[in-house]
């Protein structure tokens, strides 16, 4: 793939990287298809741009490492845009806002704000902003910070036992939640966690695909698509 290629009818084909995982944005239907927000997305804005893409089910770190290696040429995974990351990718403008929660057992009572987490065993997804938002309140090495590979993995720990808590992102939870309603969690909201904002990453430099991701994007802004997938206005 490396900066994108030609298909036979001369159409340009772009692929990407995802982890699918993370439902609503993106998880795996019954026919092992990805389905979910970031699929519409891609989908809309392919289709005003006029190129074709393949979003292949790589996971969550392997969205990076094979964006670097030119692997793949784009990631799109709710990634938040951070400024740790602008310094080895480039990301379009913002689609998504979101921000992080915790989850604690349902009959849990001593954890009412990230504070509590400093003495903790909490599971997160390794390399997240949850797994920052983590390292700030425990210490960057930590052996109470449990890192697993996906945000369903780390709520499960806290389902199980073996954590105390976890922090996702939280319209990821909220969705978890609602597919598993007999989970004995709860969600807890701090107003410490700041907002994030999800983009498609290209590796840095890579200005060819990220102008017509962008490009796109913008258009799908404007006419008012990129809300009617998302059910968000975003500027
Ligand atoms: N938004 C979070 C981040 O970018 C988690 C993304 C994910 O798990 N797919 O770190």
């Amino acid at each position: 793939s490396g900066s994108g290629s030609a298909s036979e009818d001369g159409t340009k084909k772009i692929v990407g990287g995802t982890e699918a995982t993370f439902a609503p944005f993106e998880s795996m239907d019954d026919n092992g298809n990805i389905v979910g927000i970031d699929v519409d997305v891609l989908d809309a804005i392919s289709e005003e741009m006029g190129f074709e893409y393949e979003l292949k089910n790589v996971g969550w770190e392997p969205v990076f490492s094979q964006i670097t290696t030119g692997e793949l040429d784009f990631g799109a995974a709710g990634i938040t845009i951070t400024d740790k990351r602008k310094e080895t990718y480039d990301f379009t403008d913002p689609y998504f806002e979101a921000t992080l929660m915790i989850v604690v057992p349902e009959d849990n009572t001593d954890i009412t704000s990230i504070e509590d987490l400093e003495d903790k065993k909490v599971a997160v997804q390794i390399n997240s902003t949850s797994h920052v938002a983590a390292q700030k309140v425990l210490g960057q090495t930590n052996p109470n910070i449990l890192a697993y590979e996906s945000q369903p993995i780390a709520y499960q720990e806290v389902i199980n036992g073996a954590a105390d808590a976890a922090i996702g992102d939280n319209t990821v939870i909220m969705e978890y939640l609602k597919n598993n309603p007999d989970a004995p969690i709860k969600t807890i909201e701090d107003d410490s966690f700041e907002k994030e904002y999800y983009g498609l990453m290209v590796k840095k430099g890579n200005e060819e695909v990220l102008n017509m991701l962008n490009d796109g994007l913008k258009k799908i802004k404007e006419n008012g698509k990129l809300a009617e997938i998302t059910g968000q206005e975003i500027e």
